[in-house]
């Protein structure tokens, strides 16, 4: 993996360093451009091949200076089986919830009514039964996505008469639509030499404050990584005579020494951000006060993160820099959801439930040691003219 950005004397990003696991050697590359495409950050929270996504790409890149865009849009929850990982929630929509004493529970269903379930989840188990398809779906939906079955077939149970405890595990900016702020038709960045694709950038321009499943996320990392390759490329090329001067390491928390260099214990880092990100009565609807009380304890663990010794040995090293990934993207979040006094897309506010037309405008968000936001107008140059207005 990628652990950090290199830099050339005038801040321009010139290349990458990291370590390569089985061997645990560094290796570095020089490059006039570079394409962050790391995906989004799930918060290590088990949901469907999302415990690799931990915004590193977005630390290396707040570290050169870059902005993030709409973290507010940033509580997207995967729906499964509570003994599993998949989050694969589309055969939901023939479900029947269910508390534990087998009543069923109005209202709940998976695109509408989730709610209901993340609210019931705060108190006591949720219960699923695909009991609502027919002979021919079922028939169908097992050749269509099999390994939504696996667990279930592991473990002995029918999803489609047997009642099975459910989940809503916390896919972050995953299916979410925060990330790196793109400047340019090219996916550039706000800084020099760096662009940005599929989910480590933000899809605000494509859908707004929500993205939920479904092909334009694909569409999106396929699209955005074609022109962030040629937005590079072109970069690169223009550069190409510019000199071979000395690079910087632009990498900082996890890497180097620091005034104490107190211990980094990774584990219990990432442990204390979920305890934040996770709770559906935190992210799922947030509030002022519980969006406060998180980023205080926060900002004392990034604040803890800065006076950390480096990491020893490149397992370590990956482990630290995921770990203070996790808490940077932790606080654009919340800073930005704080700041969005209204529900909107993913984003809802307990004391603001309703979308506000005053605030149709994008939170651009950034900073590691002081974290800022700030409001910016909707950017319609980026939007192709057929599609404007239909972005939130
Ligand atoms: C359960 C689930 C179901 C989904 N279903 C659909 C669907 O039906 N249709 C759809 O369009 N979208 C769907 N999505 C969303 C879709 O998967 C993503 O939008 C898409 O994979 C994003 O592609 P990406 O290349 O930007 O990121 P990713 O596919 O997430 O890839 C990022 C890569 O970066 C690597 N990486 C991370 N950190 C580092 C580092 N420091 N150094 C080097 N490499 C690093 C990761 O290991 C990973 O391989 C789904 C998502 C989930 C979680």
């Amino acid at each position: 993996p990628a652990l950090e950005l290199l830099v050339d004397g005038g801040g321009a990003v010139a290349g990458a360093r990291g370590v390569q696991r089985q061997s645990g050697d560094t290796w570095v590359v020089r490059a006039k451009a570079v394409v962050i495409a790391t995906g989004g950050c799930a918060f290590q929270s088990r949901a469907l091949g999302c415990n690799v996504l931990t915004g590193d790409g977005h630390l290396m890149a707040a570290e050169v200076g870059a902005e993030m865009s709409g973290m507010e849009f940033s509580n997207a929850y995967g729906l499964g089986p509570a003994f599993a990982s998949v989050t694969k929630s589309l055969f939901y929509k023939w479900a029947t919830f269910y508390d534990e004493q087998g009543v069923k529970l109005e209202g709940a269903g998976s695109a509408f009514g989730r709610s209901i379930i993340a609210r019931e989840l705060q108190t006591r188990r949720v219960f699923a039964c695909l009991d609502r398809a027919d002979e021919q779906v079922r028939v169908w939906i097992r050749t269509a996505q099999p390994n939504f079955f696996v667990p279930f077939d592991r473990l002995g149970i029918d999803p489609f008469t047997q009642h099975f405890p459910v989940t809503l595990r916390l896919e972050g900016t995953v299916r979410g639509t925060g990330g790196l702020h793109v400047t340019g038709r090219d996916c550039s960045t706000s800084v020099e030499g760096l662009y940005a694709s599929g989910d480590a950038a933000t899809r605000e321009m494509i859908c707004g404050g929500f993205t939920g499943g479904g092909s334009h996320n694909a569409a999106w990392a396929m699209s955005s990584g074609f022109w962030a390759g040629a937005g590079a490329a072109d970069h690169a090329l223009a550069k190409r005579r510019a000199g071979t001067g000395r690079l910087y390491c632009a990498g900082d928390v996890g890497l180097r020494d620091t005034s104490h260099n107190l211990p980094f214990d990774s584990a219990n880092v990432v442990k204390a951000v979920q305890d934040e990100v996770f709770p559906y009565e935190r992210n799922w609807t947030r509030s002022g006060d519980l969006l406060d009380d998180s980023l205080g304890r926060l900002d004392a663990l990034w604040t803890s993160l800065r006076t950390s010794a480096p990491a020893r040995g490149a397992h370590e090293a990956v482990r630290a820099r995921e770990a203070a990934a996790m808490v940077a993207t932790a606080r654009w979040m919340y800073r930005s959801a704080q700041v969005r006094t209204e529900t909107r897309g993913m984003h809802r506010r307990a004391e603001y439930k309703s979308i506000d037309a005053g605030q149709r405008h994008r939170l651009i968000s950034g900073g590691l040691d002081d974290v800022w936001v700030r409001r910016k107008e909707v950017d319609t140059g980026l939007v192709p003219a057929e599609h404007q207005g239909a972005h939130a």
